[in-house]
């Protein structure tokens, strides 16, 4: 099958959106990019990726073909495909496309399957469907598999569980972990993303309002300081208590779920987890409360228990379902409950996700060097590339740091002083 997309006559705007995130992703686009176009380290391979089909996810696949490789791409959300850009990439060289925003369930596995199917080399994901598509239902091409990366932390945690198991067949990088991933792309990129996600869908006013973040991880931190920064009065819910200490400390208010939720006005689930809000919380929310996720899937709001308790439901707004419960109340669900930043806004700005997806570049390169030489494990992201991200985001950015003296890498290196 060749690609398939929804809105082929995009394809203008989509080249235009991608020219956009190309100018603020200098690392990805441009230094990496130029690299791999004389060096060729992708030569023949074939990438399957699963990612949010965006314009920064676009850098990220014309940088790889740019390096030689072919690339499958499928979305890694049913609802977060840009079908501009996915019109845009689909007509490129070197690039198959299978996504478009509204796909079903089923539709966004058979995508999935379709790169599975195709024997990739190397395999890309987000979330972990694709890592756990290959390893239920293709376990033979699973074995063949050079290596895979992961750019989330709910697959990272899926992948080690598969470790556990002894059942992951193909090393495995977690991008998620590297510094210049989870500490910018998790906390500032999700920070001010769900943030405008939550304004683009309700256009509501946040100063004064009570946000109750849940999780204190490095999602949850970033969207309680930005929310805190719009003026807002933010509670945050946990289950750990380090993390739970750590947002008493920087201020927040901390309380369980179940009083948080007599009280909040806006809800955002940031845990990885499933049922973080469901019926017990349903049931004692304010008239008028609105609901996002900017975790996992849809699973965090746990939108089974709302369809029960609700006696009717309507589309308000884009990305706004209201549920009229049986007592007159009115709770509001932003975007179906899946990530509020990719489905009602864009995503993470650019200047983000080429942190990111530089990390993706350099992995996808190094397991194609390491072929034959890892074990089917999950690997950290090699300390050189955080450190070659981080350096070359400074690069592009202007700024220069300071360097050790001789005298001052033997002082840091002795213990005779
Ligand atoms: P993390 O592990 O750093 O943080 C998750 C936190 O949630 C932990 O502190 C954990 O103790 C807490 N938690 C778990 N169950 C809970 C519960 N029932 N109630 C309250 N707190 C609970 O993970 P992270 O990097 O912050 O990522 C969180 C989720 O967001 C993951 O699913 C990740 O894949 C996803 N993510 C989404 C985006 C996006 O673009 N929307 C970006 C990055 C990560
Ligand atoms: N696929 C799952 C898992 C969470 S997605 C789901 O849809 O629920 C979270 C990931 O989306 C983050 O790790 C982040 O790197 C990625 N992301 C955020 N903004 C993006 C963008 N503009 N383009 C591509 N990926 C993006």
């Amino acid at each position: 099958m060749a690609s398939k997309i929804k809105h082929p006559e995009l394809a203008d705007r989509g080249r235009l959106q991608i020219e956009w995130a190309e100018k603020h992703m200098p690392v990805v686009a441009k230094f990496i990019r130029e690299r791999f176009a004389a060096e060729k380290p992708l030569n023949g391979i074939r990438v399957g990726a699963v990612l949010h089909v965006t314009k920064e996810t676009a850098a990220l696949v014309r940088t790889l073909v740019a390096g030689g490789a072919v690339v499958r791409l499928a979305a890694s959300n049913p609802l977060s495909t840009q079908d501009d850009v996915a019109a845009a990439l689909a007509s490129e060289e070197g690039i198959e496309v299978c996504a478009w925003r509204g796909m079903s369930e089923d539709e966004y596995f058979d995508c999935i399957r379709w790169i599975a199917s195709w024997e990739p080399n190397i395999v890309i994901d987000d979330g972990g469907d694709l890592h756990a598509t290959l390893h239920k239902e293709y376990l033979d091409i699973a074995a063949r598999v050079w290596g895979g990366t992961e750019e989330t932390t709910t697959g990272v945690i899926r992948l080690r569980a598969m470790e556990r198991e002894g059942v992951l067949k193909y090393p495995a990088i977690a991008v998620n972990d590297a510094k210049t991933k989870m500490m910018f792309d998790n906390r500032y990129g999700t920070g001010q993303s769900a943030i405008d996600g939550i304004l683009r869908a309700t256009n509501i006013l946040l100063a004064g309002k009570r946000v109750v973040v849940a999780g204190y991880g490095w999602v949850g931190r970033g969207i309680a300081i930005r929310a805190r920064g719009m003026g807002a009065r933010v509670i945050v819910t946990e289950v750990d208590p380090i993390k739970a200490l750590e947002a008493v400390m920087d201020g927040f208010e901390v309380m369980p779920m179940k009083e948080a939720a007599k009280i909040g006005d806006v809800f955002i689930t940031a845990t990885g987890n499933k049922k973080v809000i469901r019926r017990e919380h349903f049931e004692v929310m304010k008239d008028g409360a609105i609901l996002a996720n900017a975790g996992h899937f849809n699973v965090e709001i746990w939108v089974p228990d709302l369809e029960e308790l609700a006696v009717s439901k309507r589309q308000v707004r884009p990305y706004v379902t209201e549920y009229t419960l049986a007592d007159g109340r009115k709770i509001y669900l932003l975007a179906e409950g899946r990530l509020v930043n990719l489905v009602a806004a864009e995503g993470h700005p650019s200047e983000v996700m080429d942190m990111s997806f530089a990390n993706q570049a350099l992995s996808v390169e190094y397991l194609v060097k390491s072929r034959g030489k890892l074990e089917p494990k999950v690997y950290n992201v090699p300390r050189e590339i955080d450190e070659e991200v981080a350096r070359l985001k400074l690069k592009a950015m202007g700024i220069e740091i300071d360097k050790l003296t001789e005298e001052q890498k033997q002082y840091l290196e002795s213990w005779k002083l």
